[in-house]
């Protein structure tokens, strides 16, 4: 039984759907609460704050951060966060303006090679999502202008690691992250971590689990559309051994799928809600 989805993606980053959106659809499918973890921006928040009491929904305030690894792009989720602490917002200042200024470094990357494509027209395009700017936007309009057919294509001929208009992006150390996530009274929760690259489940990925924990983390996330049903029973296990709260969630961005959305699709029951809100301080 499925109650709450904790990670879903509105059009504060790169998700398609409003806030109101995304309520009406928690509501449609009756669960009891949910969580928005947009990509470094909390600027979902608020509005869905104020939407609670109309819809009668549970919020938990939540974010994804992108952070580095030795190199590797690892997400941290952030829980129960304070998203109005100015410490908080300094951070996500400087995520903010790093993005920009790597949009602007691709789109150069574009013109060179031709395309008609300028920094406003991708503003314009992320819309609310102007804290979070990033290649999405820049797939999708080029997909409006007739480039190419869909979003994949694009990522897969320009904008995917390795390809030639791929530029990297300000990210904060992944143990910086939990630490900063612990500062904001946040719970620090690992995303789909056997989802990404090169992990996988051996005594390589426990020691790594085991080196989080240390440095402050408390959760990770086990249903995830990226985990098989081995996955979860692995990651659970290992839960357990550390003594980390379980999360799940669709990671949903208000694409249709089999003719749904996919808000619902992966989550987590009471039990395990009470075991997050547990730790909130
Ligand atoms: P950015 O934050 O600018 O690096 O863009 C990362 C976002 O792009 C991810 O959160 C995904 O939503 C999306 N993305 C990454 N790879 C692909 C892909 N191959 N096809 C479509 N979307 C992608
Ligand atoms: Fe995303
Ligand atoms: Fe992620
Ligand atoms: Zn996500």
């Amino acid at each position: 039984m499925i109650d709450y989805d904790l990670h879903i993606h509105s059009n504060f980053s790169d998700g398609k759907l409003t806030p109101r959106q995304i309520f009406e659809i928690v509501k449609g499918i009756g669960l009891t609460g949910f969580s928005i973890t947009d990509h470094d921006t909390i600027g979902a928040i608020d509005e869905c704050l104020f939407l609670v009491n109309e819809y009668n929904i549970d919020f938990i305030p939540g974010i994804e951060l992108s952070t580095d690894y030795n190199g590797f792009e690892v997400h941290l989720l952030g829980y129960f966060i304070d998203h109005k602490n100015k410490f908080l917002s300094e951070f996500l200042k400087k995520f903010k303006n790093a993005r920009l200024t790597r949009a602007q470094e691709i789109i150069n990357i574009l013109k060179n090679m031709n395309y008609d494509i300028s920094l406003e027209e991708v503003i314009v395009e992320a819309g609310n999502n102007y804290d979070s700017i990033g290649r999405p936007h820049i797939a999708r309009l080029l997909v409006k202008k007739g480039y190419y057919k869909e979003i994949q294509e694009v990522f897969k001929i320009l904008l995917n690691k390795n390809r030639p208009a791929y530029v990297e992006r300000y990210k904060i150390s992944l143990l910086d992250a939990i630490e900063l996530i612990n500062v904001v009274k946040g719970i620090p929760v690992l995303a789909h971590p056997l989802g990404l690259d090169g992990m996988c489940r051996n005594s390589e990925f426990e020691q790594f689990l085991k080196t989080l924990t240390l440095n402050g983390l408390k959760g990770v996330e086990v249903y995830h559309p990226m985990h098989s049903l081995e996955d979860e029973k692995y990651l659970k296990v290992l839960a357990e051994k550390y003594g980390l709260v379980v999360t799940g969630g669709s990671d949903c961005h208000g694409n249709i799928k089999d003719n749904k959305y996919q808000i619902g699709e992966k989550g987590i029951c009471m039990k395990e809600i009470n075991c997050l809100r547990g730790l909130t301080r």
